[in-house]
């Protein structure tokens, strides 16, 4: 027997008494009144009133499966049928041993090693870690700072926090007396002109002051959470041979653009590019449950091994539910779903939707900067940025026309599910349109 489900007033009464939500104000969080949602499947959310909403951004872009999958949830109970937890340390499993190599066998070539973690702050922490550390033992303990892009967001932990750079978090400047210092690459501004420059500076810095830096840290070809700036493969490309050229790591932060998103498995393969360090969260396990990892190659894990002392040298770090047997089965599913389902390959058709409907959104006024990279989508209203008042406008706009979607600041975007099927894909992207038309038009 289910408990009947509460009804929406009893939620948001006790939500707004006792949750502390991220990035919400008490105020907003105690005035607004928020989605309710009960249950989901596909693309669609369903809420306390029986509402249904298309999940355009795949609930903060894990869900590229859809909601509730049905492989996914046979996955999940036969694991929990067999093995709920063990300890990753003096012990292992059969599915996260399957799921390393399954993961390192679609993986950018020469990643050879995995570390599990539970989300992506933590596989940018443990990529940090594990490039310093490398480093430090190698005789070469200069190597000790981190070079980002500007518009950087790697995640919410401190060393994460610590890459992002000042657009991606006017909000993390309470932080700073905290955080340690990194090589900040130039901004872009807003054209592909900006990002040459931002390469030229990359080069002459690895090539002056490359024996100080452990490791250079991007999101490829899109910055998300800094407002899905796209920037050209080749921008990628000048940076991978620059930290070749100084003997440094490229740590590519796929945690938003792997999985497909992209229009590859790998926002790294669509230029040609393949990491030392790679992270992976979010699409990993379809937003079924949280879990991540940190990619590596055979040369830096080679580098734990003891050196001429013969003093062990493990990696100084590790959690709790490291490889958790049940976000092990549900991620080695979601691999076996990609291929069985072909969902990369079926990123291209939905992209060319997709590319007609910022075609008509690029023409209404006072829309900016349209941009499209594989199922990512976004458009700036306004002025950009994160203060402005277009963003709250078409959030409202959104949801009354059935969408669940939530700007950045006033960068209006779509990210859904990768096998969101073509007549719902249509649904959504006129609902889109239509909200940014009606967000666009200037505050009376
Ligand atoms: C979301 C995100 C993170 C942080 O992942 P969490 O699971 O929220 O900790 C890190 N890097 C990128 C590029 C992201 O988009």
């Amino acid at each position: 027997m289910t408990a009947p489900t509460p009804s929406r007033a009893e939620t948001v009464a006790l939500a707004r008494r006792h949750l502390w939500p991220p990035y919400t104000s008490p105020e907003r969080h105690e005035q607004h009144d928020p989605l309710v949602i009960v249950s989901a499947e596909g693309p669609w959310l369903v809420d306390a009133d029986g509402r249904r909403y298309l999940d355009g951004i795949s609930s903060w872009w894990t869900s590229t499966l859809g909601h509730r999958h049905p492989r996914l949830l046979a996955a999940l109970a036969d694991q929990a049928a067999r093995l709920d937890h063990v300890a990753a340390g003096g012990a292992t499993h059969p599915t996260v041993a399957a799921l390393a190599a399954e993961l390192c066998a679609v993986a950018p070539a020469g990643l050879e090693r995995v570390h599990f973690s539970d989300d992506g702050s933590t596989a940018v922490e443990v990529a940090l870690k594990i490039a310093f550390q490398y480093w430090q033992q190698q005789g070469r303990p200069a190597r000790r700072r981190f070079l980002a892009l500007a518009s950087a967001y790697h995640g919410d932990t401190l060393g994460a926090v610590s890459l992002a750079g000042a657009e991606a978090g006017g909000f993390f400047t309470v932080f700073a007396p905290l955080l340690f210092e990194v090589v900040r690459a130039p901004a872009a501004g807003e054209d592909d002109a900006g990002w040459d420059r931002v390469a030229t500076a990359i080069e002459e810095r690895l090539a002056r002051d490359g024996d100080t830096i452990a490791g250079v840290v991007v999101e490829p070809l899109v910055q998300g959470a800094g407002g899905m700036r796209t920037y050209p493969a080749e921008v990628l490309r000048r940076i991978r041979a620059a930290t070749r050229a100084a003997d440094t790591f490229l740590i590519a932060d796929e945690v938003f653009t792997g999985y497909g998103r992209t229009g590859a498995m790998w926002a790294c393969e669509l230029a040609g590019v393949a990491p030392d360090l790679l992270c992976t969260a979010k699409g990993f396990t379809a937003g079924l449950l949280p879990m991540a990892a940190t990619l590596a190659t055979a040369r830096i894990y080679d580098g734990f091994r003891a050196g001429p002392d013969g003093a062990p040298r493990a990696l100084m770090h590790g959690h709790t539910f490291c490889g958790h047997p049940l976000g092990a089965a549900v991620a080695r599913e979601v691999l076996a779903i990609y291929r069985d389902e072909r969902i990369v390959d079926g990123v291209a058709a939905r992209a060319a939707q997709l590319a007609g409907a910022l075609y008509h959104a690029a023409a209404v006024p006072g829309v900016r900067r349209v941009r499209q990279l594989g199922l990512i989508g976004a458009v700036d209203l306004g002025d950009g940025g994160y203060g402005g008042a277009a963003g709250p406008r078409f959030t409202d706009a959104a949801r009354r026309r059935g969408l669940f979607l939530r700007p950045l600041g006033d960068t209006a975007y779509v990210c859904p599910p990768l096998n969101i099927p073509p007549a719902d894909l249509a649904t959504l992207l006129d609902g889109f349109v239509d909200a940014i038309e009606e967000a666009a038009a200037p505050a009376r």
